[in-house]
């Protein structure tokens, strides 16, 4: 089809290529299986492959279609793949797929409730729904003094309720002045790395962040914790911020939150808790002791972009005060004022993070709710983490492997026994195959592979054939050792 004069696309045109689309997008669900996890291009390899200047002409979709499959898929490595097994997962789904499609088509920017009142509205009630789906406690739900609100990650959820820690600590008056140098924030040795990033944005000085030791399970120990804050204000600094993790990326260790909670408590503390990855496990009444002591938090935030079959990005951002949030994100400036703001009965999200403009990601979010059902997402978390303890109890039983941190949920960290370069070829070998993708970590100064089982597609057969390969070319590196 050529496009017409004015160079737009016509609604007959959207509708053929976008039909075309959803259809390429079904087609590779089916396939995606069957393709190397891993992308094997090298460097620049795809850019080679583009051409130097942009089209002066516009060209015509069918030729677009093609660079899809031609340039593009070789370069990527495949998210979706019921064999991807490494890091943590970034999952999507039907639905989640078409709530994104829906909210390009609205291309609504729903920075203030006045830009688009279903914007705001929808996020706040889907936010109130997951609270409730994950028995957070009342006060992170709207109809309270908190509230949550959809963040692009985790990242930036920690980042702010960092600075949410340091604008309450200060009385607000580091917004005015800056920051004098004696906010300290603690962190375990395993926390995420986001914090660390959050400690420089937010002007705080990397030395000024603590990584507290862990015990032997990699969660943070609260008497280390305790006694770190003891020590800095002894040395006259002012000790405001706390990140728990529950579900650390490393290694998926639990911090205790409830001991956690009642020194931030007595010591006026900030309690942040990240459960970017395993938080969805709430879902389900039996996994709910993970979240045991968050009364005591004064933010959370999960990734339903994980766990939960909601497509990059959407991060859910719950705090228990919204008052101390907003006074340290606010800005109005004239052209933003509106009588709905000022009438104060509205939410204006853009308070409530960085940037000033937003998506309505809320819609995919509703979409795979309600798509699902409560139901069915715990039909699916129970499934993943059944099958990681399935293959978890494979490793204790094979007398070359061992286990190499507890398995809470559905992360498996395991090692052959043979030492860290057998293991790290063994790594290297198994992603080459590229029938699937695992990747490392390291855990007591030990190389240790990890296996994540939470891709919405990854079912029984995937993961024994997993665990088939990893001892059969376990099996063959042995002997070309030998
Ligand atoms: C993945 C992860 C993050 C970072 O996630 P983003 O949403 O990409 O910022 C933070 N914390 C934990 C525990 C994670 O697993």
């Amino acid at each position: 089809m050529e496009p017409k004069k004015d160079y737009h696309m016509t609604p007959e045109a959207f509708r053929l290529y976008g039909r075309a689309l959803v259809d390429w997008i079904a087609d590779y669900y089916e396939r995606v299986e069957d393709l190397p996890v891993l992308s094997r291009v090298k460097p620049g390899e795809i850019r080679e492959r583009l051409p130097k200047d942009p089209p002066e002409q516009g060209e015509p979709f069918e030729k677009i279609m093609k660079d899809l499959d031609e340039v593009i898929l070789p370069g990527i490595t495949h998210w979706q793949s019921p064999n991807f097994f490494a890091y943590f997962p970034a999952n999507a789904s039907g639905p989640s797929i078409l709530g994104e499609l829906l909210s390009a088509g609205l291309g609504v920017q729903g920075m203030l409730w006045s830009t688009s009142p279903a914007c705001t509205e929808l996020e706040t009630h889907v936010l109130d729904w997951m609270a409730d789906m994950l028995a957070l406690p009342r006060k992170f739900r709207s109809d309270g003094a908190g509230g949550g609100v959809i963040q692009d990650t985790a990242s930036s959820a920690s980042l702010c309720a960092l600075l949410s820690a340091r604008e309450r600590i200060t009385g607000y008056r580091t917004n005015e002045r800056g920051c004098d140098g004696r906010l300290t924030a603690y962190v375990s040795t395993q926390t995420h790395s986001s914090v660390e990033k959050a400690v420089k944005i937010a002007g705080m000085g990397r030395e000024q962040l603590r990584a507290v030791a862990v015990d032997e399970t990699f969660a943070m120990d609260p008497k280390a914790l305790g006694e770190a804050i003891g020590r800095d204000r002894d040395a006259g600094l002012v000790p405001c911020f706390v990140c728990a993790t529950v579900g650390t990326t490393s290694s998926n260790a639990l911090d205790p939150l409830r001991e956690i909670g009642r020194i931030c408590r007595d010591e006026g503390l900030w309690l942040h808790v990240d459960g970017a990855m395993s938080g969805t496990a709430a879902l389900c009444p039996e996994f709910r002791h993970i979240l045991d002591g968050l009364e005591l938090a004064d933010s959370f935030c999960f990734n339903p972009h994980k766990w939960m079959f909601t497509n990059f990005d959407c991060d859910c951002f719950y705090v228990a005060d919204r008052e101390v949030l907003i006074r340290t994100l606010s800005i109005l400036p004239e052209y933003l004022k509106n009588k709905a703001t000022e009438s104060g009965a509205v939410i204006d999200y853009r308070d409530w993070h960085v940037p000033l403009g937003r998506r309505f990601r809320a819609l995919k979010l509703w979409f795979v709710i309600r798509h699902y059902g409560v139901e069915g997402l715990r039909y699916h978390i129970r499934r993943h983490v059944a099958m990681a303890r399935e293959f978890a109890g494979w490793v204790e039983a094979a007398e070359d492997f061992e286990l190499a941190a507890p398995v809470p949920l559905n992360l498996v960290c395991f090692r052959h026994l043979a030492g860290d370069e057998f293991n790290r070829m063994l790594l290297d070998r198994l992603n080459e195959s590229g029938s699937l993708f695992l990747t490392h970590t390291t855990l007591d100064d030990r190389f240790v592979l990890r296996l994540c089982v939470a891709q919405t597609r990854t079912e029984e057969r995937h993961v024994e054939e997993a665990w088939r390969l990893i001892r059969e070319t376990a099996r063959e590196l042995a002997a070309e050792e030998k």
